[in-house]
């Protein structure tokens, strides 16, 4: 047997409190097919030690002798790239392993590198496996998961959903296994993560750092010790730590015993209905769970408790709610849903009669409109003189670009140059890894095979002939929202269709994974009402509670979007900014001259070269057509609030044609 020399690293059994959250890693521990967990939280909750504390009480995985990935002696991968392998070769138990995905790795170094070079100079099939590959049958960790790229997000779904790596790199390709417990930790406050990749994790948990005075003393004094001695301290709770994994594998063993009743699938599937979440994947979950968590007590039945359990882990991320809302469960309605389960224990219900299903129901008000309750901001009380709009429903908007190209982290916005999307030409490497531009290559080699002496039909190719991929996708952008939220733009009813606009932006910022920051003005001043943030609902949060009235600042709008795309191009200066200017183009303050102010700030920020859009809200018969004007100052296009959404595509050419 052989094992790695590692420092010891802090054990599960010593970690204090997060009882949800030892309870999730040890219920997928005992049926990986849970699917996985999602730990939530702040900074500083030590989500990272518990996850790490896991491995070391997986039960260890017997493999093939010599193979990379990690075949199963009992049923070899008939595609392991290592292989083939003799049934009754070499094997040996080895730990379960612990690989940790860095949220900036390259495709390349997940999926592994297929040496093409080699492939095509030496004609061998080289290639180096990645973390899909070393992370089969052991655990696969994401700290801050929602900062991870989109190309492996994708690359990681897709081995999830296969249980298979697959790679293919010109016509040549490798496929392996790979099946792994996925668990991510992210701080919320820094961006939620994509709905594709929530649903993806089977479990949820909330963690914070725990109130009570003794229990924060003592993850204290066990942190410090384990840091002064972590050898000795480890050894303190290395019998903990050995009958927690014995008592994992006793419930691996038990876990095909265990009997799921017909009444407690029914209740599992009343949750589910109560909480409207789609697909039968949550019922799925909750019925591994709820198995897997009676394995672990011991017991051979599943029963309500475990339902209800398995429930409080398995929905909070599932149930339907807006984009912009963050997962969570109440309670109470968890309750109301099981209990409604067991007042109803005939199995005929929609019989003859075809009465009306919910006529036996008491508490209409509770099921009502579970998507309301909790997670809705505070709507604060206008002042005198300012009134409050709700915003209007959110529509899909046109792209809005910055013009150029740019080379910024991978997004959806606008063009950049990339390491992903489509290829435009090719070039020697430079040292970093690339995809091969076969035609440009074998073009270099033709004019030196005369000189290297061929003689056969094949090509000679040499290290310095070969060209990488030139390629171009698009980038992620910066995209501060300015909005005028003054008494001119407060008749009630524009102001809910220009917070429901912002809200359609924010949205598609979201989804091309944009920044997002928002700077109103009104009155006598511009208010930076959220730093420049990955999290876009914070964004709406604030937007959906603005109040409008008083004057327009507009010139004072405009400085202090400048000065915080100053600031942001010193902390992020890869990150081109869109300034988006939401305004029917009016100026006003105490004193006057507001206006030329205005148009004095644009020329400079258009001077600065900061890419901009105006969204020229203005409405009524009168119309005075100052948006235009600011837009021309400020060098960029006009749209009317109107002509935003995606399917008014002939505006959007005409628009757009002229500032690219
Ligand atoms: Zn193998």
């Amino acid at each position: 047997m052989r094992s790695a020399v590692t420092a010891p690293i802090f054990p599960l059994s010593a970690v204090v409190g997060m009882d949800d959250l030892r309870l999730a890693l040890v219920l997928n521990a005992v049926s990986p097919a849970i699917g996985g967990v999602l730990v939530r939280g702040e900074k500083g909750t030590a989500k990272s030690t518990a996850v790490r504390a896991l491995a070391a009480v997986l039960p260890a995985v017997e493999v093939v002798s010599g193979c990379r990935f990690s075949c199963d002696p009992a049923d070899i991968d008939p595609d392991c790239p290592d292989g083939p392998h003799d049934f009754a070769g070499p094997r040996e138990s080895r730990p379960a392993r612990l690989v940790e995905l860095p949220v900036g790795a390259s495709e390349d170094r997940l999926v592994g590198a297929l040496d093409i070079e080699r492939a095509l100079a030496e004609g061998v099939k080289a290639y180096e496996p990645g973390l899909l590959a070393a992370a089969h049958r052991g655990l696969l960790y994401v700290d801050e998961v929602n900062l991870l790229g989109d190309h492996l997000v994708d690359l990681l779904l897709d081995a999830a959903a296969l249980g298979m790596s697959y790679v293919e790199r010109e016509g040549v390709s490798i496929r392996h296994r790979s099946r792994f417990l996925l668990v991510g930790t992210m701080n919320p406050e820094e961006g939620e993560l994509r709905p594709q990749l929530l649903d993806r994790f089977g479990l949820t948990v909330e963690v914070a750092a725990p109130r009570e005075v003794d229990a924060r003393a003592e993850v204290v004094r066990r942190r410090l010790s384990f840091d002064a001695d972590p050898t000795s301290f480890a050894a303190g709770f290395s019998a903990a730590e050995s009958e927690l994994a014995s008592r994992i594998l006793t419930a691996r063993e038990l876990l095909a015993q265990v009997a799921l009743p017909d009444a407690v699938l029914r209740q599992i599937a009343s949750v589910c209905a109560s909480f409207e979440v789609d697909g039968l994947r949550a019922d799925i979950v909750i019925a591994r769970t709820a198995v897997a968590h009676t394995a672990w007590e011991g017991r051979s039945v599943v029963d309500g408790d475990d339902v209800r359990m398995a429930a409080r882990l398995a929905l909070p991320h599932r149930r339907r709610r807006n984009p912009f809302d963050a997962p969570g469960l109440d309670e109470e309605q968890l309750d109301n849903a099981l209990d409604d389960h067991s007042n109803d224990d005939d199995p005929h219900d929609d019989g003859p009669g075809g009465a009306p299903a919910p006529q036996d129901s008491p508490a209409p008000a509770d099921s009502s409109s579970p998507t309301d309750s909790g997670s809705a901001p505070e709507r604060p009380m206008p002042a005198p003189g300012e009134s409050f709009a709700a915003p209007t429903d959110t529509f899909r908007t046109r792209r809005l670009e910055v013009p150029g190209v740019g080379s910024g982290a991978a997004g959806r916005r606008s063009r950049a140059k990339t390491d992903v999307g489509r290829v435009t030409g090719s070039s020697r490497p430079t040292g970093k890894a690339g995809r091969l531009h076969l035609v440009s290559t074998m073009i270099a080699a033709a004019p030196q095979q005369k000189a290297r002496g061929r003689t056969s039909a094949g090509l000679i190719l040499r290290r310095q002939d070969l060209r990488l991929a030139r390629r171009e996708g698009r980038e992620s952008n910066l995209v501060l929202f300015v909005v005028d939220a003054s008494g001119s733009m407060a008749a009630r009813s524009r102001m809910g269709a220009v917070k429901g606009a912002v809200l359609s932006l924010l949205l598609d910022a979201y989804q091309r994974r944009d920044k997002v920051g928002l700077v109103t003005f009104r009155g006598d001043s511009a208010e930076l009402a959220l730093p420049p943030t990955s999290s876009v609902d914070t964004a709406a949060a604030r937007l959906t509670v603005l109040r409008t009235g008083g004057r327009t600042p507009l010139a004072a709008g405009l400085l202090r979007a400048r000065e915080v795309l100053r600031v942001e191009r010193l902390r992020d200066p890869r990150r081109r900014a869109l300034m988006v200017v939401v305004t029917d183009g009016r100026a006003t303050r105490r004193g006057g001259g507001d206006l030329e102010d205005a148009y004095r700030t644009a020329a400079l920020l258009a001077a600065e070269g900061t890419a901009a859009v105006v969204v020229d809200c203005e409405s009524g018969p009168v119309r005075l057509g100052l948006a235009g004007k600011l837009a021309m100052a400020l060098g960029g296009p006009a749209v009317r609030l109107e002509e935003l959404a995606a399917d008014t595509l002939a505006a959007s050419v005409r628009t757009f044609t002229g500032a690219a």
